[in-house]
């Protein structure tokens, strides 16, 4: 049984017993495609339709990831390859990223280090709003939104929620107060996506749907890149309609949209980092462990 090993930085937690189910290798995907019967990657190989007319013995496909839109999993199914995946392995990674990205935007954390370490001390323009007592809205209640829910109450933030998939109970259980989307983008001071990207989800947060947020609030994306609108959001911060966001992923990764770099440049109230919200070392070697064990439940191995 031959192991196609696409991303091997990600895995060297699980190798040794990757090697124990099979035939590992870790050569270039195209070279190898063809004879790999398992393929374990993280969310960097796309697997469209191409791909897949040229892995003619593919019966498994082992993605260490939460989100599947890497994946053309209709095409998958049809083929019989099945998908084994690792959600939730780095939830505890996205919403301490996330909480970051707040208080780096709120207080200008990476300009106050840009600035003193070009030897600046400007103190004066560094005097902003805190976090405690202001609205956060969530867009999305899953693993991710009700883990950064529990951080933002500890910061003494109210939490709003919108979630059509979720009961309202559950939401207010966990301490957030269940709105419409409509409510929630009028009345954030921060607005932070966490819903999967689907058809239903692409381009959520378009035009309109900025311009009812307020002009004080932040907007901050480490859910998937094409549930914000890239250029509404862009023309939005340039006319000074929403205070600022903060953004790990993108439509198109790594990130080419030139405007938004250029703006990121030479602008303190965007920040952009390249899709790391879930990459701590915990979350990776957990990933790994939990690819692994499904592998091995799938091969029947104790
Ligand atoms: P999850 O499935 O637990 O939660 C997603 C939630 O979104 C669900 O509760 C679902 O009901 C809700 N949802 C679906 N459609 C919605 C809509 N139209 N409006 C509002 N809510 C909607 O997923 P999760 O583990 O919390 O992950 C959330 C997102 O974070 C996913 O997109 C995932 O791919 C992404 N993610 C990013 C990183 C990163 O490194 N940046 C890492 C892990 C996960």
């Amino acid at each position: 049984m031959q192991i196609l090993v696409a991303e091997p930085e990600y895995f060297s937690a699980v190798l040794p017993r990757l090697m124990g189910l099979g035939e590992v290798v870790h050569y270039n995907i195209d070279k190898s495609i063809g004879t790999a019967e398992i393929l374990v990657i993280r969310s960097r190989t796309k697997i469209d339709k191409s791909l897949l007319d040229k892995a003619t013995n593919l019966k498994v496909i082992a993605t260490a990831t939460t989100g599947l839109d890497h994946i053309d999993v209709e095409e998958c199914g049809k083929r019989g390859i099945k998908i084994l995946d690792a959600a939730g392995a780095n939830a505890e990674a996205v919403a301490e990223f996330t909480a970051g990205l707040m208080i780096s935007l709120a207080r200008k954390m990476h300009y106050a280090h840009t600035s003193a370490s070009k030897g600046e001390w400007k103190r004066e323009d560094f005097v902003q709003n805190g976090l405690g007592g202001k609205a956060l809205g969530l867009i999305g209640f899953g693993r991710i939104g009700r883990l950064v829910c529990k951080i933002a109450k500890a910061f003494g933030m109210n939490v709003l929620a919108y979630d059509p998939y979720v009961e309202e109970k559950l939401i207010s259980d966990n301490g957030a107060m269940p709105l419409s989307l409509e409510q929630l983008l009028g009345r954030g001071d921060f607005v932070s996506v966490h819903c999967n990207l689907g058809e239903d989800t692409r381009n959520l947060i378009d035009e309109r749907r900025i311009r009812m947020m307020k002009p004080s609030a932040f907007l901050i994306n480490t859910s998937r890149g094409g549930i914000i609108d890239e250029y509404a959001l862009l023309k939005a911060l340039k006319e000074k309609r929403i205070a600022g966001a903060a953004l790990d992923v993108f439509e198109e990764e790594p990130l080419r949209n030139q405007e938004l770099i250029k703006y990121a440049r030479e602008n303190a109230n965007l920040v952009i980092t390249p899709h790391i919200a879930g990459l701590t070392k915990e979350a990776v070697d957990n990933a790994a462990e939990i690819i692994c064990k499904k592998l091995e439940d799938e091969l029947g191995i104790k």
